[in-house]
């Protein structure tokens, strides 16, 4: 059968249904299904987004047979609507509008109106007896298609604000500037035919092409631009931050025009089947009396709210449409409680009122904050319409990030005086910089990657995602909580307030001035947003984690139940302990001895440790080592502690010596004064430290063999810690591992001091044996190959995939950030491997070493203690190599719980 390209909706009939996105895209697949659910869509049909891989593998040429077949489906169209496209007594006008698979909120081109000219005006002013709406319908149509059909299409790139539109918008402004209008609606017909025609010259000077009075030609270069862009320069970079595919490609729906803009019985409307923010089971919206959709969208005018539930403090006073039009409220209610029956899922749909009916323009599974999707999982669960498996599945496993996302310590803030106030559009809290650009808030995170910036706009617009995806916190002047710059927060999780309207922003000087005061932020002031209310303050208010939700809980239960892998973390200190204890970690599975020498409490550990690594003899270290075990001792017992009846993996100590040796001159002196020798010959000695390539140089099992006696410390303080615990009626679970081999011969040197050292302990308690796994880290590439070998040592591995990434790429894992962005940009990576793992290279060492340490050894436990171990897809990865367990930093313990639950539901355990 020759392909079918062209996919019709109408009346109650569709060709396509929810299930058929991959073609129709997500909004054709839906406004399909919605028709066959009855409700109200206005008649259209979809081109597939096949045709759109057809049109770029034809050098941007439609496939001949398309336009045939788009007058053959606009003819059904025409008789279910009973309007004639292009007729000049009773014209249909059409949308043309993108639509890809998953939903890229803004950031492809819509044009709206098709079909009006010279033949079709006089028709619909005579039939709709509406002179005024048509001229504004024209205008709208001469703006949008000169932008998105003539200009971006045609791929001409105006300087910085010299893009048509912007200058269409100018002469807009300027006329309603003179006649001291303040909004467009006080725009009479005539003035908007005059403004329409000078549209046209303007269009036909800048462009140098005539606004075409074709109809039949507008549908086609609507097509065409839609198509076009799908390649645009934000389609692409949130396409970029988000993983979607090139190839797959938009389609295009073509649907009959209904007008939200035919006066005060006429409306438009963007609504959540559920609150986006909470997932409170609230029907919750914004809209607009007489305007189109764009309009709410754009940020334009301030959106009222939907209904009492959609109330705030900055839109209570405007009337919502459960006041204004109460019989098309309950009709649109009525809707919701169907979709929301049928999806069983939040949804966000668009609808519009023309002349008091009702139409309903899209409908999709709605962005929403972690702490939403949580909520409304477990609501959907209560209420019966979902079952277990289907929850799990439900919540993104990077989005429990947001659950857990930072938010101001309330008493802190209640010191605070608000700033100025805006709508809460994305969770939890963020503390920043100020930057007024988005290329300003990317700069600052290349040049320190650590770096906060919070970006404050006039409004975000699609082509700031970047920026936003760079920035801590998002902050606007304009828009409502269904703007771009929502949307698009709200989906990533990021603290945004919008439509913060006293602020006045300067992007020439980079300041905002807060209306009714004299108070003027700057560029690089600090500044915190609480995005769950909408509040900002000048400077930094502590942040504390909001992880005791309840919802959260009881659904990491349901998750538990159906997790096989284990999750442990990396922690080095009793309070991480304790919270990664408190976010379900089963374990630690990296503890990080040197982290003692680090931060708080460190001083006096990090002065004997100096000590022993200045010390020129074995007398001298072995005095020193002696001084810092009660020190070594404590902490590990503390961990044990927290981690009562869970294994914890005590890794020996790791980075080069010099990295401890110290730099100031007061320190070198100090170190010198306790060991009795001349700051010279410290600085002297710690020069001899000094290595070409330290990560490749002496650290890890290195330094044990060459200094036993730093290792036989810490082997003791593990096994005396146990012991004492053991005497007090604990369950200490400790786990030695030893870092950084690549032969066996390593671990069997370390073993000797293993056995030694327990032997002792054990008879210095008088009992028989104490329990303690000896097992190693795999991160060298050689040990992966000799897997086989190192299991006969090893009763665990533990994959330190930063050291394997690097040592695999030979990318060094402290200096990718100059040039991964290249690799990234140039798509010669996918990812970041230091973030997610590498499947196709580094996987497979991994998958060889699992495959050969468990021919040796069939019982190796096996886990991954790398960065990526909390990463979702390496998760996914570890669990498909039926590795025992992965372990990651304490905040992500829930994210790699989910991720290992949904890993098992996939597979079908
Ligand atoms: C690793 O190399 O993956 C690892 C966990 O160890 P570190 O990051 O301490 O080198
Ligand atoms: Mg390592």
């Amino acid at each position: 059968m020759e392909k079918k390209r062209v996919y019709i909706f109408g009346k109650k009939i569709a060709d396509g249904k929810a299930d058929m996105k991959n073609l129709l895209g997500g909004k054709g697949a839906n406004l399909a299904e919605m028709c066959l659910l009855g409700l109200p869509v206005p008649a259209g049909f979809t081109v597939t987004t096949e045709v759109c891989t057809e049109y770029y593998a034809n050098n941007c040429q439609l496939p001949a047979e398309l336009m045939p077949e788009v007058w053959a489906a606009m003819t059904k169209v025409e008789e279910m609507m009973g309007m004639k496209y292009g007729d000049p007594d009773n014209p249909l006008l059409v949308s043309c509008r993108s639509g890809a698979r998953s939903s890229m909120p803004g950031m492809m081109d819509t044009v709206l109106n098709v079909g009006l000219c010279t033949t079709t005006i006089p028709g619909l002013i005579k039939k709709t007896n509406n002179p005024r709406f048509v001229w504004d319908s024209y205008r709208r149509l001469v703006m949008m298609y000169a932008d998105v059909v003539m200009e971006k299409a045609e791929g001409l790139e105006p300087a910085e604000g010299k893009g048509i539109r912007k200058i269409l918008d100018e002469k807009l402004d300027e006329f309603k500037k003179s006649k001291g209008y303040k909004e467009d609606t006080q725009i009479s017909a005539d003035e908007l035919k005059t403004l329409a025609e000078d549209f046209k010259s303007i269009v036909k000077k800048a462009l140098g092409t005539e606004f075409p009075d074709d109809a039949r030609a507008q549908v086609e270069g609507g097509i065409k631009a839609v198509f076009k862009s799908w390649n645009g320069k934000k389609a692409i970079s949130y396409r970029k931050i988000e993983g979607i595919p090139e190839e797959w490609g938009t389609a295009v729906n073509v649907q009959a025009m209904v007008f939200g803009n035919m006066g005060d019985s006429s409306a438009t409307g963007v609504a959540f089947t559920r609150n986006p923010a909470t997932g409170e089971n609230l029907f919750y919206g914004e809209w607009l009396v007489n305007a189109q959709g764009e309009d709410v969208v754009a940020g334009i005018r301030t959106p009222s709210p939907l209904n009492d539930d959609t109330k705030n403090e900055q839109n209570k006073h405007l009337a919502s449409m459960q006041e204004a039009m109460p019989q098309t409220y309950k009709e649109l209610d009525a809707i919701r409680t169907i979709l929301d029956n049928h999806y069983k899922d939040m949804l966000d749909i668009e609808f519009t009122i023309q002349e008091k009916v009702l139409y309903m323009l899209q409908c999709r599974v709605g962005k929403r904050t972690g702490t939403a999707a949580v909520q409304i999982a477990m609501d959907y669960l209560k209420e019966g319409k979902i079952d277990e498996k289907t929850a799990v599945m439900r919540v993104e496993a990077s989005q429990l990030d947001e659950v857990l996302h930072p938010i101001c310590n309330p008493n802190e803030e209640k010191k605070h005086n608000v700033l100025v106030k805006g709508l809460p559009a994305g969770p939890g809290s963020a503390v920043g910089k100020l930057v007024f650009t988005a290329e300003d808030a990317v700069a600052a995170v290349r040049k320190d990657a650590k770096a906060q910036v919070i970006l404050l706009r006039e409004e975000t617009n699609p082509e700031d995602v970047e920026g936003m995806s760079a920035a801590v916190g998002i902050l606007t002047a304009r828009g409502g909580m269904t703007s771009h710059a929502a949307l698009v927060a709200r989906g990533w999780g990021k603290c945004c307030i919008v439509g913060a309207g006293k602020l006045h922003i300067n992007n020439d000087t980079k300041t905002a001035k807060i209306e009714g005061t004299d108070i003027v932020l700057k560029e690089g002031d600090v500044v915190t947003l609480n995005g769950t209310k909408g509040h900002v303050y000048a400077g930094a208010i502590p942040l504390m984690d909001a992880s005791d939700n309840p919802s959260f809980q009881e659904y990491m239960k349901i998750v538990d139940k159906f997790r096989t892998m284990g999750v442990r973390t990396n922690a080095e200190t009793a309070e991480d302990a304790q919270r990664a204890r408190n976010f379900g970690a089963e374990g630690i599975g990296l503890f990080r001895t040197e982290h003692m020498f680090y931060g708080k409490g460190s001083e006096q550990p990090l002065f004997l440790l100096r000590k022993m690594i200045l010390s020129n003899t074995t007398a001298e270290r072995v005095t020193a080592l002696n001084e810092l075990y009660p020190y070594v001792k404590k902490d590990i017992k503390e961990t044990l502690l927290v981690m009562d009846t869970l294994p914890v993996t005590f890794r020996l100590l790791d980075p080069p010596l010099h990295e401890f040796v110290p730099q100031s001159l007061e320190k070198q002196a100090e170190v010198a004064k306790a060991l009795g020798i001349s700051a010279e010959a410290v600085a002297k000695r710690g020069e001899a430290l000094h290595e070409s390539n330290p990560m490749m140089g002496h650290r890890g099992v290195r330094l044990g063999i060459t200094y036993p006696e730093i290792t036989e410390i810490q082997i003791r303080a593990i096994f005396e810690a146990t012991a004492e615990l053991l005497q007090e009626g604990k369950k200490p679970y400790p786990e030695l591992m030893v870092p950084v081999t690549s032969d066996v011969s390593e671990l069997d040197v370390t073993k000797v001091i293993f056995d030694k050292v327990a032997a002792e302990v054990a008879k210095k308690f008088g009992v028989a044996s104490i329990d303690c796994k000896y097992g190693t880290m795999i991160e060298i590439p050689r040990a992966c190959l000799l897997a086989n070998k190192m299991a006969k040592t090893a009763e665990f591995f533990s994959f330190g995939t930063n050291d394997l990434t690097q040592m695999s790429f030979g990318f060094s894992r402290d200096d990718i950030g100059g040039f991964l962005n290249e690799y990234l940009d140039k798509k010669m990576l996918a990812a970041d491997p230091f973030q997610t793992i590498d499947q196709e290279g580094v996987g497979q060492l991994i998958e060889m070493a699992v495959t050969r340490g468990r021919a040796t050894r069939n019982n190796l436990k096996v886990g991954i203690c790398g960065e990526q171990g909390g990463d979702p897809a390496s998760v996914e990865f570890c669990f498909k190599l039926g590795l025992n367990y992965v372990s990651c930093s304490p905040f992500r313990v829930p994210i790699a719980r989910l991720a290992a639950a949904q890993s098992a539901i996939k597979a079908g355990k």
